[in-house]
């Protein structure tokens, strides 16, 4: 029921067209938005909606059916929405919704809340939900959206799941494309990318699969593949553009680092196969230059693994509130570790908060058995006990207090039954920022990484739902191979830990505490940033906020104007940009002034 209103027909969006046309302006100078004269008439869209079979939508924000007021006032449909809240998949199967609720959002003014209190004020707003959008279903269907957007110079936003941290996957005055319908995967023992001479036994996985599909499939044929750590991430969209982090990344790299081939629908509409071979500038832009700006990946083939145990150590644990030092004896154990983890191949988890911790590590049976496994984490397992802070009922069914090592058949195996099963925070505002830090800080200094954490953690803790997640990086046996052949930040191979502070706050609540939440969050990240200077931050978990983006996500100037360089080559319009993405117009441009400026941080600087 809800999902007919979330796509709500075409002519539904045509009634009212007419008399917008008086009062909306477009918002950029570089693209057309509805209600400008430049917008296309009625007609066009009429053309383009039959040319690509009756695919073309208007769109609402998910909450807009539980708005008595609102055209779309469904009262099923709410109870529905109201049910799955929180839920991940069945957000990201709506193309209204977005998994961070302040991406629905535009500000203050142009908002559609999904709680009780916003829906009895009765006012919602478009906020940054595209005013159109295709549902695509093949690469046919993202050509000619493509070719539509170019031709009449509309505002490209490209939704897969909805996931993304700096809202680069909503847009408002945007005219959308959904790729989660387009899903699939193929096998091939002896894939030789375009132009190449190497075979890789490879999985190629269409637009709008997600990680669950691609693990799935994957041990259906007997294969591993490195992929996200959430099922619901879509597996070759903006994870891949952006890096790609995995569990198995310490020990077999990022997602850029795996794919060998991509289909790519360039802003212009042409549909090409862009590999290391073929295309090698375009290729390497792809592989970190970032979603939503060098064209549609329409689909991405991964060099596969053989299917393998995987040894994992699971540990959950309690501590005692904020600034204690048991968490703080947690977090430096875990650092003393990490340069062994790191040379071993070792990756996974731990989330900490001020009353709690949980460690997920995992070891790939080709790096390493199960005795290495526990003899590299017997410290971090022993300062645990130590400390009384394991889990009085383990997780998983371990032994009451004891770190719980287990052996799973398969990645598939393993990620089904611990993090695959994680419903992580979602259908709230959420707020995170980042850091990366690389591996030197933990041989030289673990107990200050370990403060550094610390600090960034009790900075938040008074905002709601505060943690702070710390991932293991990649360098591990694949250390440095990549550097440069890649797009990302190269520092991401000499990084130890991503680590992610993050909070939200209450759907309703006012825009001083949305403000104060964003503020303290992004203080913390730069706290992270003091204690290494040198590091840099993942660009799909980062704070919408980071200071100096582009030495952050990309290291250095020149690795950033390649970037800018190569997208002027498929987009000589300049008409496709995400924001803090390459070539992004800022924040005061007509694009963006809107809807990020509101919650900037005091002395955010781009
Ligand atoms: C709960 C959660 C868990 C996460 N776990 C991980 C993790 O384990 N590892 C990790 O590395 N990251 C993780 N992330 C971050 C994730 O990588 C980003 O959110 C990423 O942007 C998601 O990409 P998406 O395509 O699924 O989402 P979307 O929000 O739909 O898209 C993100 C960006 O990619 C663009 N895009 C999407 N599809 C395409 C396409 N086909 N072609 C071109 N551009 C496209 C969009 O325009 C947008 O700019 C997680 C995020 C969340 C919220």
């Amino acid at each position: 029921m809800l999902s007919l209103l979330a796509l709500a027909p075409l002519y539904l969006a045509l009634t009212p067209l007419a008399a917008l046309c008086a009062t909306l302006t477009p918002r950029d100078a570089t693209y057309c938005a509805k209600g400008s004269p430049c917008f296309p008439s009625a007609a066009d869209l009429a053309a383009f909606n039959t040319s690509i079979s009756g695919r073309l939508y208007s769109a609402r924000p998910i909450s807009s059916v539980c708005y008595a007021k609102d055209p779309s006032f469904n009262p099923v449909a709410c109870g529905e929405l109201q049910a799955n809240n929180g839920n991940d998949q069945w957000r990201s199967d709506h193309f209204g919704a977005f998994e961070q609720t302040q991406w629905e959002d535009c500000n203050s003014q142009d908002q559609c809340g999904n709680d009780a209190a916003s829906f009895a004020a009765g006012q919602c707003g478009q906020g940054r939900i595209p005013d159109y959008f295709v549902d695509a279903r093949s690469p046919a269907d993202i050509q000619a959206w493509a070719r539509f957007v170019y031709q009449h110079n509309l505002r490209p936003t490209i939704k897969n799941t909805g996931h993304d941290y700096k809202g680069r996957s909503a847009g408002d005055s945007g005219f959308g494309l959904w790729t989660h319908n387009i899903k699939g995967a193929t096998h091939d023992t002896a894939f030789v990318p375009k132009g190449c001479k190497e075979k890789y036994d490879a999985i190629t996985l269409l637009a709008g699969t997600q990680w669950r599909q691609g693990y799935e499939f994957a041990e259906s044929v007997g294969r591993t593949l490195v992929g996200g750590d959430n099922p619901q991430v879509g597996a070759v969209g903006g994870w891949l553009l952006g890096g790609g982090h995995s569990f198995l990344s310490t020990a077999h790299g990022l997602g850029v680092d795996r794919v060998v081939s991509i289909d790519l629908v360039k802003p212009t509409g042409e549909l090409e196969t862009i590999t290391a071979c073929s295309n090698p500038e375009l290729f390497r832009s792809l592989r970190g230059g970032g979603g939503g700006t060098f064209g549609v990946v329409a689909s991405a083939t991964y060099q596969t693994l053989p299917r393998m145990p995987i040894h994992a150590l699971i540990a959950p644990s309690l501590s005692l509130g904020v600034g204690n030092r048991k968490n703080n004896a947690v977090l430096a154990a875990l650092a003393r570790i990490t340069p062994d983890l790191n040379a071993n191949g070792i990756g996974g988890v731990c989330f900490i908060s001020s009353n709690a911790s949980f460690t997920l590590l995992a070891m790939p049976s080709d790096v390493g058995d199960m005795a290495k496994l526990k003899r590299l984490t017997k410290p971090y397992a022993d300062s645990l006990v130590s400390l009384g802070l394991l889990h009085g009922g383990n997780l998983l069914n371990g032994n009451a207090g004891a770190a719980l090592y287990q052996t799973y058949s398969s990645f598939y195996d393993f990620f089904s039954t611990t993090f695959g099963t994680f419903n992580e925070q979602v259908g709230a505002p959420i707020q995170i920022s980042s850091r990366l830090i690389p591996t030197k800080y933990f041989k030289s200094n673990p107990q200050g990484a370990a403060d550094a954490v610390q600090a960034s953690l009790d900075h938040i803790a008074s905002s709601m739902n505060a943690g702070v997640q710390i991932l293991m990086g990649p360098p591990g046996p694949l250390a440095g191979g990549f550097k440069g052949v890649t797009s990302v930040n190269p520092v991401w191979y000499e990084s130890a830990w991503h680590v992610i502070p993050s909070a939200t706050w209450a759907p309703n609540a006012p825009a001083s505490v949305q403000q104060a939440t964003t503020q303290a969050v992004w203080e913390s990240g730069n706290m992270l940033r003091a204690f290494a200077p040198d590091g840099g931050a993942y660009q799909n978990e980062v704070s919408p906020y980071e200071t100096g983006y582009k030495q952050s996500l990309w290291g250095s100037e020149a690795n950033y104007q390649r970037l800018v360089k190569a997208k002027r080559q498929v987009d000589p319009k300049g008409l496709w940009e995400v924001w803090n993405g390459v070539g992004s117009s800022g924040i005061d441009s007509g694009r963006y002034s809107r809807c990020y400026k509101q919650n900037a941080p005091r002395g955010y600087s781009p």
